[in-house]
């Protein structure tokens, strides 16, 4: 049987929440589709850190490697700084596994509204690829004259031929593998001619190595106003670490909802595992309650099945989510009163009465 080692970091907050719910769906389709899911939870986080210390032990990264796949919560803690939570845990693992690909899918799902007036679930189907590892936040600057007159900073965006090539690739791979086979590499090239000319560069000569692909530019600013605009013309789109960090939100509302939105952190080369994750935080308003939208976590789940090479199961998964929410079992935040236990069952029941494959 193929068996699938995952590590689970259920985090802080809702975290604790839909990261269960995930795992009760996800051992719902391992029994269904015939194969096995050995799974370790790791109690790291802000508990964790007020009992040790630390967010994650010194040695984590060395205790995740082995696994085949890391499935995330959330981080982030009322009574703790943010960037020390952030660091600590989540940015630790995406930076120490060289986690270099971001990739936020987007649709309407069944069920779900829009706020843009004229589109219905259907329409919107996009990928968003990230890079995940340099760019404009590379971390590379610095302050001097602090307090003075003169005082300077400097915020320097770094590109690499390695960097660049790399996420290129894949996001060219990606598309490659989709039905419409359209990559719009998003750019700010009239306007920063040193990084963003090569980005383009580079953009062109690995699109030579994709014969099947499609591929235009976009400033990221068009890129913007099209999303809104003419959002059923676009597929697959790769973008820098911060435009794609500003198009995946605006991205993520035009879908709906918070609660609905995943996302993979991806070595594509494999050395390391790879991390699976609702985009939204800990939610603290929300926390406790039982009330959280699992939806995010069970996409994510997906795509990690995917990943993992269990591609019916994904599907299948995705189907399961699909029934449920055009059948209105919904969450408070997409305007239903179910609550996650309620959600994950229907799930659960949905992946049971299928057809097997
Ligand atoms: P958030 O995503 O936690 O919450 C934003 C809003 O969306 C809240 O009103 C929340 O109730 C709602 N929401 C989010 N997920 C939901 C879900 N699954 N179901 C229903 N409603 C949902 O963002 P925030 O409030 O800005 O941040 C809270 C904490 O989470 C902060 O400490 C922040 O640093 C952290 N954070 C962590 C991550 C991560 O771990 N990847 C991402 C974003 C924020
Ligand atoms: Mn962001």
């Amino acid at each position: 049987m193929r068996r699938h080692h995952i590590a689970a970091i259920p985090g802080d907050g809702i975290g604790q929440e839909v990261i269960p719910a995930g795992l009760e769906v996800l051992m719902a389709l391992a029994e269904r589709q015939g194969f096995a899911l050995d799974v370790e939870t790791f109690p790291w986080g802000s508990d964790y850190y007020r009992q040790t210390g630390r967010m994650m032990p010194e040695d984590g990264l060395d205790t995740l490697k082995p696994f085949h796949a890391i499935f995330f919560g959330a981080v982030g803690d009322a009574h703790l700084p943010d960037d020390l939570t952030l660091w600590g845990l989540r940015l630790k693992i995406c930076q120490g596994f060289d986690q270099y690909a971001n990739i936020r899918p987007t649709r309407v799902l069944p069920g779900l509204t829009s706020p843009l007036r004229e589109v219905s679930p259907g329409d919107i189907d996009w990928v968003i690829v990230r890079e995940n590892s340099e760019g404009e936040y590379a971390g590379h600057g610095g302050r001097a004259h602090r307090g003075h007159p003169e005082e300077i900073a400097t915020e320097t965006a770094i590109f690499t031929r390695a960097g660049v090539t790399r996420i290129m690739r894949t996001a060219f791979a990606i598309a490659a593998k989709r039905t419409r086979k359209l990559l719009t590499v998003v750019t700010k090239s009239n306007a920063q001619k040193h990084g963003m000319v090569f980005w383009d560069e580079i953009a062109a000569e690995v699109a030579a190595e994709f014969p099947t692909v499609t591929w235009e530019k976009e400033l990221v600013d068009a890129m913007a106003a099209r999303m809104v605009r003419r959002p059923q013309s676009i597929d697959t789109v790769v973008a820098t670490n911060l435009h794609a960090d500003i198009l995946s939100d605006l991205a993520g509302a035009v879908a709906g909802s918070l609660g609905v939105a995943p996302t993979a952190n991806l070595d594509p080369s494999r050395r390391f595992p790879s991390m699976f994750e609702p985009i939204h935080g800990s939610a603290f308003d929300i926390a406790g309650k039982g009330v959280a939208n699992p939806v995010a976590t069970f996409w994510t789940a997906a795509m990690m099945l995917e990943h993992l090479g269990e591609a019916v199961a994904a599907a299948a998964l995705i189907t399961a989510v699909e029934q449920v929410c055009a059948a209105g079992i919904l969450t408070a935040d997409v305007g239903g009163s179910a609550n996650t236990a309620a959600v994950t069952a229907a799930v659960v029941a949905a992946i049971k009465g299928a057809n097997a494959a």
